[in-house]
């Protein structure tokens, strides 16, 4: 099929947090030909490019995206072959314009553990490798088993081995070493059947606490997606709490000493933290980093849920008044009020504890990289 080339198309409707201006050409790639066709006349015309998925992790600017935006809507889903000798394995190819969750319902209701801990995540499939996304215990880049990418630089397709794509905390070459490098085309994964379900999570374990049975895939699955919809971590289009990014701040992993430091200055509460087995702090063995509660040092910094109050509400953007963690649009928001709120809530953070959070979606069509 040939590309259909649009002009100056909205990009607010494409994204969860509904704020941003126009691209100025716009693609919507249903296959791999079009997508490089999409490509080359990007290239030929020198635009910048830009790869959407399902709008659910950026922040468009609100003069929108001067150069090529192609949305990535590759559909399907392929049994492979190679599955474990003993039959417990199940590996899919899946398109990266699929939508997550529903893969992640086809694979519960498939009885294939690894990713009932991931429900509920917005967005697509392509989107997944890209920051590693996790939730309630589990990473994607533990059932990932390749990635199937168009390389930019050499205009080649290829498939990338797990090992090749450096997963760690919300993080890959994907958006690290090699971003905007590849464009992913389909993710396989290797799950597992009749698995028993994660269930590392505080939030997951309390559910299940009194249940007199073990839960199923299925049980932790309706249990992620009933906790996420308290916090407005399920997309729900009418509640205006999830017209966000889910989480505006990664939780900072900081040295054990740092966490030490903080237990001592507030020894009256417990500081929500978890040890990060594989991070790479310079200087640290592995076992002495620790990732903390970003939403604790936000509140702590006097940004509590629903910040600001109505009375003195001056933007169109604030807290989620269900988590501290999103950023959201009230309705009519835009891009430069979350900016300010970002900035705002970062250097209240910094001042009182010395740290500087970290931003988690990417940031498309500022003139620099933020
Ligand atoms: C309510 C809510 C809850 C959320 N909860 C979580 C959570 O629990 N855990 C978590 O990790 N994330 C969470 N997120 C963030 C987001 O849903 C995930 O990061 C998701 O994987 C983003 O996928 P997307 O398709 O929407 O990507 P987009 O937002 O479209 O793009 C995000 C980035 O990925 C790149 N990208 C997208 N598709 C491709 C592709 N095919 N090839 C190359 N690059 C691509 C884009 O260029 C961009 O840099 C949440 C978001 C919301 C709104």
């Amino acid at each position: 099929m040939s590309m259909v080339l649009q002009e100056n198309v909205p990009l607010a409707p494409m994204t969860t947090m509904g704020i941003g201006g126009p691209a100025r050409y716009f693609v919507d790639a249903k296959d791999e030909p079009t997508l490089i066709e999409a490509h080359q006349f990007a290239r030929r015309k020198e635009l910048p490019f830009f790869v959407l998925g399902g709008g659910s992790n950026i922040v468009v600017a609100d003069a929108g995206f001067p150069g090529m935006v192609v949305r990535i809507s590759i559909p399907g889903r392929e049994r492979m072959p190679g599955d474990d000798k003993d039959s417990t394995g199940r590996i899919y190819r899946v398109g990266a314009g699929v939508d997550w969750d529903q893969f992640v319902d086809f694979c519960v209701g498939q009885n294939l553990a690894g990713v009932e801990c991931l429900s509920g995540i917005p967005g697509s499939v392509g989107g997944t490798p890209i920051q590693n996304v996790g939730a309630y215990g589990q990473e994607v880049s533990s059932v990932i088993r390749s990635v199937r990418v168009f390389d930019r630089r050499a205009e080649s397709v290829r498939e990338l081995e797990k090992d090749e794509c450096g997963f760690s905390y919300r993080k890959s070459i994907f958006n690290t070493t090699e971003r905007d490098r590849y464009i992913v085309l389909s993710v396989t994964y290797a799950l597992h059947v009749g698995g028993p379900p994660t269930l590392r999570y505080a939030d997951l374990e309390r559910y299940f606490r009194s249940a007199s049975l073990k839960p199923s895939l299925q049980d932790v699955r309706e249990a992620v997606r009933k906790i996420r919809r308290l916090k407005a971590m399920l997309y729900v289009p009418e509640d205006s709490n999830c017209h966000s990014v889910g989480s505006f701040f990664k939780n900072p992993i900081v040295k054990r000493s740092f966490l030490e430091e903080l237990q001592k200055n507030y020894p009256t509460v417990d500081i929500p933290y978890y040890p990060v087995p594989n991070a790479n702090l310079p200087g640290e063995s592995p076992q002495e980093a620790v990732k903390i509660a970003a939403a604790w040092l936000i509140e702590q910094a006097g940004f509590p849920k629903g910040f600001p109050p109505e009375s003195q509400r001056k933007s169109r953007v604030g807290i989620s008044s269900k988590h501290t963690l999103a950023l959201i649009n009230r309705g009519g928001g835009t891009a430069h009020e979350i900016l300010e709120l970002m900035r705002e809530v970062q250097s209240g953070v910094e001042k009182k504890f010395g740290l500087r959070l970290e931003t988690e979606p990417d940031f498309v069509g500022f003139p620099n990289q933020l």
